[in-house]
């Protein structure tokens, strides 16, 4: 995982000379969560160091800003809000005009969409934005909004492995039952390893789930962050609801084939997506052993055709 300072060297500008007070300014904004204002920002700077000016931290603000290392915000309030995008992710806002907090959200459906529209318009995207206003779930049933900035990157990962492992269960769920309906033996073996498989990266994923919630036990009782309309595990559902309608050996290769094709997709074009994160790494390495099974699904089907071809017609 990159370090604060290696985020930092990586974004500065070609001639960005090296200032000390520049430093503390940048290492104190990207200690901070959540989306801060400007005066919020000199207030916590000049806290630790009362020589830094206004001027200096304004300034430093704006060179952020260019560099890529802020975001400027606007929800409406007469002045900006920056955040940083150290280990946060992009993603979109719902912002309560009454108690004035922000929630950070992502789809990947509204992303896909965007880029679909800006692809059709030959048009080339830099930034997105999307605010939506309204009232918060606290302030409409009159309690006291609670005011806990979530650790973004965390809520990333603990959604993307929520995601895996879902269809790392949907996928066992498959290949057990396809396993159960398969007549020729070596067919059956296969989707026998390929259950076992699924099962021994459950154990793994859940254990980093575990770990990822034991290091900050507060982690779960935050809303859902990621948001996936067409979450990879209905690929197996809907690959598990034909098995059991019937179907022979090839075909139960073919539907294996087709979902695990699909799940490798979908983690691979969302984690692609997704800027330097634990939540991107999830997606990746679960997108590369989906390959993996594709691939021997894919040897599997050909080699069974082969010997259906050389062998005794059966029937
Ligand atoms: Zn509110
Ligand atoms: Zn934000």
């Amino acid at each position: 995982m990159q370090s604060a300072k290696e985020f930092v060297e990586q974004l500065r500008p070609a001639g960005g000379r090296r200032s000390g007070k520049r430093d503390v300014i940048v290492q104190i904004f990207l200690r901070q969560e959540g989306h801060l204002a400007a005066d919020e920002l000199v207030e916590l700077i000049r806290a630790e160091d009362a020589r830094i000016s206004r001027a200096t931290i304004y300034r430093t603000l704006q060179w952020m800003v260019d560099a890529g290392i802020a975001q400027k915000v606007d929800f409406g309030e007469g002045r900006f809000r920056y955040e940083h995008s150290y280990r946060h992710p992009r993603h979109f806002h719902l912002i309560c005009k009454t108690c004035n907090q922000s929630f950070e959200f992502l789809s990947s459906d509204i992303e896909a969409l965007i880029e679909e529209i800006a692809e059709a318009r030959r048009f080339s995207p830099r930034q997105s934005v999307l605010q939506i206003y309204g009232t918060c779930e606290d302030c409409q049933a009159g309690r006291q909004p609670e005011r806990i900035a979530a650790p973004t990157d965390a809520l990333f990962a603990r959604d993307a492995l929520r995601i895996a492992i879902a269809t790392e269960r949907s996928g066992l769920e498959f290949y057990t039952r396809a396993a159960a309906l398969t007549k020729d033996a070596r067919g059956k073996k296969v989707f026998q390893r390929l259950a076992e498989e699924e099962q021994e990266h459950l154990g793994t994923l859940e254990r980093r789930y575990r770990q990822l919630v034991k290091a900050d036990p507060e982690l779960e009782a935050h809303p859902t962050f990621l948001f996936f309309k067409g979450a990879a595990n209905g690929i197996f559902a809907a690959g598990t609801e034909e098995l059991v309608k019937g179907v022979d050996d090839r075909q139960a290769l073919l539907i294996g084939i087709r979902c695990e094709r699909g799940s490798h997709k979908f983690f691979k074009r969302y984690g692609e997506r997704f800027e330097e994160s634990e939540g991107k790494q999830i997606f990746l390495e679960f997108a590369d052993e989906e390959r993996e099974h594709l691939d021997l699904l894919i040897r599997e089907y050909r080699s069974l055709v082969e010997r259906q071809a050389a062998g005794p017609k059966r029937r």
